[in-house]
């Protein structure tokens, strides 16, 4: 595998780069941020995704919780009851923030998680008798799903999961069996997928604009633009390329760069003081109500993605172009092409400081929304 440290970086996927490092460190922080890659076969969504995971930061989890219980914060049905004394004298640990991978053939139980009937002495308790799914196991860190439109045509139960997982944050997951209570544990996940929607069963929100619309950010995969990057992705995917990458990488250990690491640790720092100032939280809303915005997940999504993007940029207040520069990633698989060509030409020229919309006339609520057209920004 290929370290994320030593990916080919290139205009086409600069903005994948960027979403993921956004997702680990809202992660880190404890608010997941969904994310689909979208492009393709072969411009390098997965390898991307999947490269994150040598520079994951750590958590810190009760000592042996396969849920991953925050000591401050325990919520499996093991820990969640017991007084900070019983949590101290457990002890904590400290393990990689979780990624995981759902693949097409996993079942229901494998995904959420099951009760170990076997095991079951008490049926006015199941939850002592869990056995724990990989999204569960996955609480505080990413889940990964490839190909996500293909799993939302063949697995319906699967998708539903998915949708309470992501539905609110944090999300939950409900465990049934027949004739049991069922037993419910909150999951805090980011949900990443990665999928070509040229190739069959085609784009994911034509098949479940449902699940679509839960991702926060999509990224579109960009192909490479120069003779020369082209001709370094032919030669890193040449078979001796390949044989020499699978020695250094998986036979010899090379240091860790544990620059990412850190940075993201200082930047989760960050992203606790930083704020949005008023007029800006005002000027994301009023997309809502302008373009008659389908979902407020979305309205959520640019402010939560311009808070993070503005702390990445070593910013303590998020700008109007921090605003500007994630509205497309935010809105791209939730508007048409027409409405979203329209927002970002109102967009046009306001990265100066100056808030405003380009054609002022043309807006029904102008005389009641002023301040949103010409607005002379703090700095
Ligand atoms: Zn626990």
């Amino acid at each position: 595998m290929i370290p994320f440290t030593g990916l080919e970086r290139y205009k086409g996927n600069q903005n994948l780069i960027q979403c993921v490092l956004m997702s680990v460190l809202s992660s880190y922080a404890n608010e997941p941020l969904h994310l689909h890659a979208e492009g393709l076969r072969g411009t390098g969504k997965t390898t991307i995704m999947r490269s994150v995971r040598d520079i994951l930061p750590s958590i810190t989890r009760i000592k042996g919780c396969i849920y991953n219980c925050d000591p401050g914060n325990p919520h499996c049905p093991e820990h969640r009851h017991l007084s900070t004394e019983e949590i101290t004298a457990i002890g904590w640990e400290e393990i990689p923030m979780p990624f995981l991978e759902i693949s097409h053939s996993a079942k229901v139980g494998t995904v959420a998680g099951s009760i170990d009937l076997a095991r079951l002495t008490d049926i006015s308790n199941p939850e002592a008798q869990l056995l724990p799914g990989l999204i569960p196991q996955a609480h505080r860190g990413i889940i990964f799903i490839d190909e996500i439109n293909r799993l939302a045509d063949t697995s319906p139960e699967i998708t539903d999961i998915l949708l309470d997982v992501m539905g609110n944050k944090p999300g939950h997951i409900q465990i049934e069996e027949a004739g049991l209570p069922a037993v419910e544990i909150e999951v805090q996940v980011s949900v990443w997928a990665a999928s070509n929607p040229d190739e069959e069963p085609g784009p994911l929100e034509e098949i479940r604009r449902q699940l679509s619309d839960r991702f926060d950010l999509v990224c579109f995969m960009g192909r490479p633009d120069s003779v020369e990057t082209v001709a370094r992705i032919l030669a890193d995917n040449s078979y001796a390329c390949r044989v020499r990458n699978t020695a250094r990488y998986s036979k010899t250990k090379i240091p860790v760069d544990d620059s990412y690491r850190q940075q993201l640790l200082k930047w989760a720092n960050q992203y606790q003081a930083i704020y949005m100032p008023d007029f800006l939280r005002k000027y994301i809303a009023r997309l809502y109500i302008r373009y008659n915005l389908e979902s407020i997940r979305a309205i959520e999504a640019i402010q939560q993605a311009a808070l993070l993007q503005a702390v990445m940029q070593g910013r303590e207040k998020v700008l109007v172009s921090d605003v500007n520069q994630v509205i497309p990633l935010a809105l791209k698989h939730r508007v048409d092409s027409d409405t979203l060509l329209r927002i970002m030409k109102d967009m046009e020229g306001q990265g100066d400081g100056i808030l405003r919309f380009k054609n002022p006339t043309n807006d029904k609520q102008q005389g009641n929304n002023s301040e949103y057209f010409q607005h002379q920004a703090a700095y």
